[in-house]
């Protein structure tokens, strides 16, 4: 039996998160911060601290003593008042969890790609008003955060031809390969004005994901390059 494997490196617990990651209907620079997020690689200040010992871990919000993906995200009481200011079911993010791992594990048990791409939009919104909070002079209001998540979700969506099937990981139109083969898809563009980041999934003839990765790179070039080089991506992946 094929082992899974996610971005070189073998995922525990949320087997599959890194393909469902991909195939989500979300813009990719919310794939990208969930990517990142459960890979332990947000600049939180407890990341920071692993690799800096003059850096302290604690929040530089609160003063919780550790400032990892799992308070910033979701249990800084400043991610809370995000949290409370939408209409996700509160089941999917006001239980105490343990880690980031249980926590979309749980969301992906309880309500599948819907949920998922609602929460994981929402968890990047929160970054980002975290570190304009932290690095900005000006710190946006919790309503205003959730308005311009949801728009920015709601405009991505309209835009996209594909939707994906309830349930599933493979986007409507999605036509498998012959048996024997793998197909490669790809997302790729630009994060903000100077980095470019790519998502790749491999998916086997019946659909199974079977290997999925992410990266990002400094630098911003034209739309087909973009697309081409996230296809060679996947394809040194494969
Ligand atoms: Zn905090």
């Amino acid at each position: 039996m094929r082992r899974l494997v996610i971005a070189g490196m073998a995922v525990k617990g949320l087997g599959n998160f890194g393909g469902v990651c991909a195939g989500l209907a979300v813009p990719l620079r919310v794939k990208m911060m969930g990517w990142k997020a459960v890979r332990g690689g947000l600049a939180t200040k407890s990341n920071i601290a692993r690799r800096l010992r003059s850096v302290d871990s604690r929040c530089s919000l609160c003063g919780f003593p550790e400032d990892n993906e799992l308070h910033a995200l979701l249990e800084c009481p400043f991610a809370k008042r995000i949290w409370e200011c939408n209409d996700i079911d509160r089941s999917l993010w006001a239980q105490r969890e343990p880690d980031l791992w249980t926590w979309l594990e749980s969301v992906l048990k309880e309500g599948r790609e819907e949920a998922m791409e609602e929460v994981l939009t929402m968890a990047w919104a929160v970054w980002g008003a975290r570190n304009k909070t932290i690095f900005d002079t000006s710190s946006p209001s919790p309503s205003q955060v959730v308005e311009n998540a949801w728009s920015y979700l709601k405009a991505f969506k309209e835009n996209q031809p594909q939707v994906l099937k309830q349930g599933s990981t493979t986007p409507r139109g999605w036509r498998p390969p012959n048996a024997g083969c793998w197909k490669l898809n790809t997302d790729a563009g630009k994060l903000g004005d100077w980095d470019r980041g790519y998502v790749f999934v491999i998916r086997d003839c019946e659909g199974d994901i079977v290997t999925a990765g992410t990266q990002q790179q400094a630098g911003a070039l034209s739309p087909e390059i973009h697309e081409a080089t996230a296809l060679l991506f996947g394809i040194k992946k494969a």
